[in-house]
């Protein structure tokens, strides 16, 4: 059964897309916490950090080093923030790593 982020990746579900290159996608999420508010997917479909294995640490190292590309193109700066909910007790509700870059406002911490 494909997550609901590969179907996005497939353009089986239409979204706003702001970012691919041939590991991950990017794209605005549905329900924005901030101005700026995109998903950065891996088109691998790992289940979440916990579930990553030691082969995938260079697709990670390759999420972490374009969040501040996409978050740059987006007219963030070097202000942005990066939220990934790891597991249903922490948030998460899409099965499928994902980063948030999240930006355009201030924000708290500790985080809520
Ligand atoms: P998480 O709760 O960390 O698993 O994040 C899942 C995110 O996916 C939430 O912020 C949702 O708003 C977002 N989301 C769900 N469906 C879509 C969609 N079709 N397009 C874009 N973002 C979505």
């Amino acid at each position: 059964m494909p997550t609901l982020f590969e179907k996005i990746i497939a353009r089986e579900i239409p979204a706003d897309i702001v970012h691919e290159d041939d590991l991950c996608i990017a794209f605005r999420d549905i329900h924005p916490q901030a101005p700026v508010h995109v998903l950065l997917v891996p088109k691998k479909p790992i289940v979440n950090l916990y579930d990553a294995s030691a082969d995938d640490q260079s697709l990670l190292g390759h999420l972490l080093a374009t969040a501040p590309r996409i978050a740059e193109r987006l007219g963030l700066g070097d202000a942005f923030r990066l939220n990934i909910n790891n597991g249903t007790g922490a948030g998460q509700t899409v099965f499928h790593l994902h980063l948030h870059i999240l930006g355009g406002r201030p924000f708290a911490w500790p985080p809520g």
